[in-house]
């Protein structure tokens, strides 16, 4: 039996990628593009560059410093509601197969003539947990 009550956040991966978004929504608002050296914010619906994020000079490998700094703007937020996603679809929840309490991830978990399979952390949230080198 499950306890939908006892429902929790997932861990790290989920709390990492929470606020890896709230700095990103801090940020100058995005699409930031490449122009002339610089990084710079992009406004689509004016065809041009507002605003200056990073200027690249003195940096060897300036172009490709510039093209990762520009595509983080819009990768980290992608990313991170990547994470969340998962994280807020595996979460541990307590069973009680055969009377006993046990973790089990609330989406991986399925019943076994023993009992109930599925162990908290479950195989996507350790492999989420150990790309983001945090606990599950
Ligand atoms: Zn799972």
């Amino acid at each position: 039996m499950m306890h939908r009550d006892e429902v929790r956040e997932c861990g790290l991966a989920a709390r990492d990628a929470r606020e890896a978004l709230e700095r990103a929504e801090k940020a100058t608002e995005g699409p930031w593009c490449i122009d002339h050296g610089r990084v710079r914010q992009y406004r689509p619906d004016l065809g041009l560059t507002i605003h200056d994020i990073a200027s690249m000079s003195g940096s060897r490998s300036w172009a490709a410093d510039a093209e990762f700094i520009a595509a983080a703007r819009s990768d980290v937020p992608r990313l991170a509601r990547a994470v969340i996603a998962v994280a807020e679809l595996h979460r541990p929840v307590t069973a009680y197969p055969g009377g006993v309490k046990r973790e089990v991830c609330e989406e991986c978990h399925y019943p076994t003539q023993f009992g109930v399979a599925g162990a908290w952390p479950c195989a996507t949230i350790r492999a989420l947990s150990d790309a983001l080198e945090v606990e599950a």
